[in-house]
């Protein structure tokens, strides 16, 4: 996937992905990616071969085409290209503008947020199917699917009815923890969220919801990179005033967690304001200005702020190991008599952090758990991705290896941490799927 001469100026879809061409060094690592979850690899290779017959770098037509190919599972091996893939898309918005499906559809956090202020008439539209055909025709979604229902009461306010919202002290607690719950525990499945704050609760952390907004995730993925910095702004300054004051972060949504941890932190340290600060003792900036790593699509934030609040995120299974390991955390377990899977999806896999619920819900007695999919699995959902017209059989192909393993494993039910896998799942399979923390909740009390 060698370079194909030097990149245009300005920002344009066909300028971040012409860098991706050229920063690619040919080591051919992501080479298994042709085969398996990824649909921009095959494409960008197919273009690529293409080119290289045609003597012809592919037009821009073919670029922007490829810019919807990525869900930003975070499979690929390479960081330079999820951040052109991110600055491909946002370049394509600020060009072309959104749809106002895709506007919709990556936006949760407004119908839930709309659902408190005028609830009868939300979860009218949202109930009836009448109502969400309509709504489905609106946001262009796929026929054969159906939106999720907002939950009757969403998480912020049972939290704020028992008085989570409110900061504890450190008097209150040696160990303070922060809740972000994300948008789709939140308002379509906060029996999850519940689940998170009761287990945290048995475990003796002093827990707090601190005001949030969506990650960016869903918006970033969609290329809407002012709506998305605007909510990634107000997080950063919440969490990482929270960090300074002694508390942790923990997530329960893989994709949160992916994206804090992650997405956020990649390339910071080689920004032209984390090296202007000094922050980095690598080469000066100048070796970096034409690289494609420096300045990416997040170089308005402060790359300090990045870096700082990815080390104090932790996944809550990574947690609740953490204090079982400290002794903090001992769950005794009621028997369970099933066989179930646990799959462990992209974003909770690239966070680096094993499978921490897996041996805790295999000491479940009578409860027969087995890992299943691989590495490279995934279920194909991209967040809401799946929902829309385009993007339909694209899902269903991208997740078809892993619903074939879990349809030879014919589990009972499905045990994952995702909640677009959840979805996708229920749509595919027609399983019951639950989110480790819940099975602990619902299997476990405090030793
Ligand atoms: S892993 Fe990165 S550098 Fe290596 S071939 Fe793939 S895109 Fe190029
Ligand atoms: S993030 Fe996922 S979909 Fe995007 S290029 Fe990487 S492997 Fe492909």
């Amino acid at each position: 996937m060698r370079s194909h001469g030097g990149p245009k100026k300005g920002a344009s879809p066909e300028n971040a992905l012409q860098r991706l061409f050229n920063g690619c060094t040919d080591c051919d690592i992501c080479r298994f990616l042709m085969d398996e979850s990824c649909l921009l690899f095959p494409e960008i290779y197919r273009r690529y071969d293409e080119a290289l017959e045609r003597r012809r770098a592919p037009d821009a037509d073919a670029l922007r085409d490829l810019t919807e190919r990525c869900t930003l599972c975070g499979l690929c091996p390479c960081p330079d290209v999820r951040a052109n893939m991110i600055r491909a898309k946002a370049d394509r918005v600020q060009d072309e503008g959104l749809e106002p499906g895709a506007r919709a559809l990556s936006d949760l956090q407004t119908f839930g947020r709309l659902g408190r202020t005028v609830p009868k008439l939300v979860n009218l539209l949202f109930s009836t199917p009448l109502a969400r055909r309509f709504l489905a025709k609106v946001f262009d979604v796929h026929p054969e699917r159906s939106l999720p229902p907002l939950a009757a009461e969403d998480f912020f306010r049972w939290a704020a009815r028992r008085g989570l919202d409110r900061k504890p002290t450190p008097r209150e607690g040696t160990r303070r923890v922060a809740y972000f719950t994300g948008c789709t525990a939140a308002y379509l499945f906060p029996e999850v969220a519940r689940a998170v704050a009761t287990v945290l609760g048995q475990a003796g952390v002093a827990l707090y919801v601190p005001p949030q907004q969506c990650c960016g995730m869903p918006t970033v993925v969609e290329g809407d990179m002012a709506r998305s910095l605007r909510r990634i702004r107000a997080n950063v300054a919440v969490l990482t005033g929270l960090a300074d004051e002694g508390f942790d972060i923990v997530c329960s949504c893989p994709t949160c967690g992916y994206f804090l941890k992650v997405i956020l932190k990649e390339n910071a340290c080689l920004s032209t304001g984390c090296m202007e600060a000094g922050a980095h003792a690598g080469p000066s900036p100048s070796s970096y200005g034409a690289s494609s790593l420096a300045d990416d699509a997040f170089a308005a934030l402060d790359p300090k702020e990045r870096i700082v609040l990815s080390q104090r995120v932790f996944d809550v299974g990574e947690y609740l190991a953490r204090l079982h390991a400290e002794g903090r955390f001992r769950p005794v377990f009621r028997p369970l008599s099933g066989r179930w899977v646990y799959y462990a999806p992209c974003h909770q896999r690239e966070q680096g952090i094993g499978t921490p619920y897996l041996g805790m819900l295999q000491n479940i007695p009578g409860l027969n758990l087995e890992p299943v999919g691989s590495s490279t699995d995934c279920c194909g959902m991209g967040g809401s991705l799946g929902y829309k017209k385009a993007f339909h059989e694209a899902s269903l192909q991208l997740g078809a290896s892993l619903m074939e393993k879990i349809r030879k494993a014919a589990p009972e039910a499905i045990v994952t941490d995702c909640l677009s896998c959840r979805l996708q799942f229920r749509f595919v399979l027609g399983l019951p799927v639950y989110h480790p923390v819940e099975v602990l909740c619902a299997f476990g009390s405090r030793a």
